[in-house]
C-alpha cells in the first residue's frame, strides 16, 4: 500500500516508517499541514496516518478537506491526548479509526487492517428498509434519517456489514471497541440497547436479534 504519515516528530516518524516499509508498503512522511496538502492533492494513497498536533494547526482539517471532496481514503488518527471527547471529535473529523500514543507496531498494524478492509466494504448497506450510507455517515430506516452516536454508528455499520451472520460479543467488542478494551464490560449490550431504540422502535419488522448466549444478528426475518 502506499501510505502517507503525517507527523511532526521526527522520531515517531521514523518509527512508523521503517514498521511499514518492513511490512512491505511504500511510505511518504510530511510533518506539516502545508505539506500534507500538497501530497494528498498529488499522490493517491491508500492509507493517511494523521497526528493531531501539527506546528501549523489540527491534522483533522487535512482529513475533514478530504471527506468534503467525497475522498474516503482510509484514515487513522494518531493522538497523544487520551481523552473521550477527542477520539469521538477525531471520528467526527472523518477519521475512520484512532490511536493513542504511544503505541505498539502490532497495535497499529492490526488497525491498518480493519480499516482498510472496511474500505473495502460498499458505500452503502441496506438491510429491509435499513439502509446505512457509509461513506456519509448517515443512517436512513422507512426513508427517515436516524441520527446516531458515532459509536452507535460504528457499531451498526458493523453488524449490517455482517447481516445474517451471528456475531458474538467478544467479536463485536474486538472490532468497533477495539482489542485493549476490558472484555468484561457490558458495553456490546448497553449500546446494542441504544441502537434498538433508534434504528428498531416504531419500525417493522424489528432487524437487530439477540441470540441467546452468543451475541447477536441484525437480519430481516420477515419470509
Ligand atoms: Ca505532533
Amino acid at each position: 500500500m502506499r501510505v502517507l504519515v503525517i507527523e511532526d516528530e521526527p522520531k515517531i516518524a521514523g518509527f512508523l516508517a521503517r514498521g511499514l516499509e518492513e511490512e512491505g508498503h511504500r511510505v511518504d512522511v510530511v510533518g506539516d499541514l502545508a505539506a500534507a496538502r500538497l501530497s494528498v492533492r498529488t499522490e493517491r494513497y491508500d492509507l493517511l496516518l494523521v497526528d493531531r498536533m501539527l506546528p501549523d494547526g489540527d491534522g483533522l482539517s487535512v482529513v475533514r478537506e478530504l471527506r468534503r471532496a467525497k475522498d474516503a481514503t482510509p484514515t487513522i488518527c494518531l493522538t497523544a491526548r487520551d481523552r473521550v471527547e477527542e477520539r469521538v471529535e477525531g471520528l467526527y473529523g472523518g477519521a475512520d479509526d484512532y490511536l493513542v500514543k504511544p503505541f505498539e507496531l502490532d497495535e497499529l498494524l492490526a488497525r491498518i487492517a480493519a480499516v482498510t478492509r472496511r474500505a473495502a466494504v460498499p458505500e452503502r448497506l441496506e438491510v429491509a428498509d435499513l439502509v446505512v450510507d457509509v461513506a456519509a455517515h448517515r443512517v436512513f430506516r422507512g426513508g427517515v434519517e436516524i441520527q446516531l452516536t458515532a459509536q452507535e454508528l460504528s457499531l451498526l455499520r458493523y453488524l449490517a456489514e455482517h447481516a445474517g451472520r451471528v456475531l458474538s460479543r467478544t467479536r463485536i467488542l474486538d472490532a468497533v471497541w477495539g482489542v485493549t478494551h476490558d472484555p468484561r464490560t457490558n458495553v456490546v449490550d448497553v449500546y446494542v440497547s441504544y441502537l434498538r431504540a433508534k434504528i428498531d422502535k416504531g419500525f417493522d419488522p424489528p432487524l437487530i436479534h439477540t441470540v441467546r448466549g452468543t451475541g447477536y444478528v441484525l437480519e430481516d426475518r420477515r419470509r
